[in-house]
């Protein structure tokens, strides 16, 4: 007999909170999701949270907590401050997710989750080498090398977002032109086109897939990754026209011998991608 571990999988975002019970195999085996409270209350934001994780059947068992939460915040999540959830300032999300659920409790940033998640059981799956993206409201990533995640000083690596893609382009909230995020989020597109990103013409998917393969390119030049998988409403609603302009404008940057042939993929584990990927931010502590 043997006893199957399973985690508490936590997806923290902008519009929706999800939690799950996750298997070690990487099943999904139940999840809860509500909308994001909206309001200042960071206190009721976290009670809507712990609702949602208390209403999981399957919980019981659980060995640890894995939270993916969007950026930016301090290294392990000891204070988050989600760039579209204004009620967490410094929020102490791991603390007071461990202190709810006695359990040991991990967090990253939401995309960097999302990388091990598809590099577990997902399009990367078995790939050393490789950065995981997610193009919506934002765009994050996060970089897998040598088989391992990397962090960087304060955790952020891989937040590709912030890539000059365009030098004198659109200005960024982080006041750079031209980032990523400024060019081809769905905010970005919003701003440039005047039509929201699921109302996008042609010129405009194929543009964004533009934006996203240089950026994409000069991620492979640098660190030798022949594989980037693409999550996010943006681009996986965009879906075969917006990958066809990205491997195309690959294939046009990615010329030293290295880089050449990188490929980009869509991500394959859809709307379970942030909470598998979670689940993985608190396995990859056992493995
Ligand atoms: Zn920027």
């Amino acid at each position: 007999l043997r006893v199957v571990e399973h985690v508490l999988a936590v997806d923290v975002g902008g519009t929706k909170l999800s939690a799950g019970v996750v298997r070690d195999d990487g099943r999904l085996v139940e999840r809860l999701d509500a909308p994001t409270l909206s309001g200042r209350d960071g206190d009721a934001l976290f009670g809507e949270l712990a609702r949602l994780i208390d209403g999981l059947d399957e919980a019981p068992g659980a060995v640890a907590v894995g939270v993916g939460c969007g950026g930016p915040m301090t290294r392990g999540g000891e204070a988050v401050s989600p760039l579209n959830i204004p009620a967490w300032r410094g929020f102490p999300l791991r603390a007071r997710l461990a202190s709810h659920t006695g359990l040991p409790t991990f967090v990253d940033n939401d995309a960097k989750a999302l990388a091990l998640g598809e590099g577990w059981i997902g399009a990367a799956r078995g790939a050393r080498d490789f950065i995981g993206m997610v193009v919506s409201t934002g765009v994050g990533g996060g970089i897998v090398l040598d088989g391992r995640l990397l962090d960087g000083n304060a955790g952020n690596a891989g937040h590709v977002g912030h890539m000059i893609v365009e030098p004198d382009g659109h200005l960024c909230a982080c006041g750079a032109r031209g980032c990523l995020e400024a060019e081809a989020s769905g905010t970005a597109i919003a701003k440039i086109s005047g039509r929201p990103a699921s109302e996008a013409d042609a010129a405009t998917i194929a543009r964004t897939g533009t934006m996203v393969g240089r950026g994409i390119a000069s991620v492979a030049n640098l660190l030798d990754l022949p594989l980037a998988v693409v999550a996010g409403s943006v681009a996986l609603g965009f879906g075969a026209p917006f990958f066809t302009a990205a491997q195309r404008e690959l294939d046009a940057r990615c010329r030293i011998e290295f880089a050449r042939g990188t490929r980009v993929v869509p991500a394959a584990l859809g709307d379970r991608a942030p909470l598998i990927g979670a689940a993985q931010v608190a396995l990859s502590r056992f493995a």
